[in-house]
């Protein structure tokens, strides 16, 4: 299903495909730490500002939950059971830190268990607010300061504001260059499937900024230069939580469908909004994570303008029809797919949920059902003709 043609993104979509990558394993021959994100809400910028990588933890290539089984039941979700398998199995063993926050228990979970067994040298725990406010954003800012101080003594650093205004301007541009992207994906012909965009967006979070800036300007050059993609039967945005496996994607584009936008967390929740880069850095950082991005589903009393977020997306990318998916054991986002799926109807969107585990294990299930959202897409359009 692949439409690009570019150097630029072949080394995204390896990169996305593995967990380790050639930039990653020469920035660590070079002497610099890596330091894996357990979750979203952790602000990379202070670990770059501390000349550090962030790296956002994944289990691509996952084979299995045997080892993670000892800790972890089938009552937990499959996300966190491959994560811990994949690091007992030292598939992560290149993390020189793991850094994690309070998102959902099965996190909580992971984050101890990780601690207890596997001994990465660094960890540390932050914890998030669930309402978002000014007196949120003062409490996580203190949090940020923890955290600041934590790097600098275990890694001998300096982390002075200088430098975290530094690193906000670096990631800034990538969430430009990435927006930039997306608006290309607006068009009638878009230049990039859904499953690349997925890759080039995870592909940003396992390698020095730098470097990925540069190559994502030159994929965004071929993207222009491309034809496009059309002939596709619906454009359809796609809603979840972590999603980071373009399979999943391509499977869904496989039926004739393409994904022209999303609501997920490497995609646009990550980049609809700039860091403040004026003022005190962390608190910009702190204000960020709470108040500027896109409300995350935990985050008490936002779930309206969640949805709306949503429909204004689908108006945005000129969807027909929105996707969502969650993990079984996932509440924060089964509660969500339900009340998304009431607002979808209330704007007479067409709406399909789906539930998928971490690592897709059969395709067959989710064509049939994209093949049969697509005549609900069918009715929609005629109904809205009539
Ligand atoms: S998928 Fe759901 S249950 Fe699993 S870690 Fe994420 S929020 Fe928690």
């Amino acid at each position: 299903m692949a439409i690009i043609n570019s150097e630029a993104f072949r080394e995204f979509e390896n990169d996305a495909k593995t967990l380790s990558n050639p930039a990653l394993e020469d920035f660590r021959k070079k002497g610099g730490k890596v330091i894996g994100l357990m979750y979203h809400f952790i602000p990379e910028e202070i670990i770059t500002a501390g000349g550090m990588l962030p790296y956002r933890m994944r289990a691509t290539g996952s084979k299995g939950t045997e080892m993670s089984d000892s800790c972890f039941t089938q009552i937990n979700c499959s996300l966190v059971r491959h994560f811990y398998d994949s690091g007992l199995k030292g598939r992560m063993a290149f993390l020189d830190g793991v850094v994690s926050v309070n998102n959902c228990d099965h996190i909580r979970r992971l984050y101890d268990n990780w601690k207890w067994k596997i001994k990465t040298p660094y960890m540390h725990f932050l914890c998030f607010p669930k309402k978002t406010g000014k007196e949120q954003v003062k409490w996580y800012r203190e949090q940020l300061e923890g955290f600041r101080k934590s790097l600098e003594e275990t890694f001998k650093v300096r982390i002075t504001d200088e430098k975290l205004h530094d690193a906000i301007k670096l990631h800034n541009e990538t969430r430009r260059l990435q927006r930039e992207l997306y608006e290309l994906r607006k068009g009638d012909v878009p230049p990039i499937t859904g499953a690349e965009t997925l890759s080039t967006m995870v592909a940003a979070t396992c390698m020095p900024r730098d470097r990925y800036n540069t190559l994502l300007k030159q994929l965004i050059q071929d993207c222009k230069a491309s034809k496009g993609r059309n002939g596709y039967k619906a454009r359809i945005v796609l809603f979840g939580g972590e999603i980071d496996d373009p399979k999943f994607v391509d499977t869904i584009e496989s039926q004739g469908v393409l994904v022209v936008g999303d609501v997920l967390g490497y995609g646009s929740r990550a980049i609809a909004a700039n860091v403040d880069e004026t003022g005190d850095p962390l608190e910009a950082l702190s204000r960020y994570q709470l108040v500027d991005r896109p409300a995350d589903v935990r985050i008490f009393g936002t779930s309206f303008d969640r949805n709306e977020y949503v429909v204004k997306t689908v108006k945005e990318f000129k969807g027909d029809g929105v996707i969502s998916v969650r993990l079984p054991q996932c509440d924060l986002y089964g509660i969500e797919q339900t009340t998304l799926s009431f607002h979808l109807k209330k704007n007479r969107i067409p709406h399909l949920g789906l539930e998928t585990e971490y690592v897709l294990e059969s395709t067959g299930q989710i064509k049939t059902r994209v093949q049969a959202f697509l005549e609900s897409i069918s009715e929609a359009r005629h109904d809205r003709n009539e």
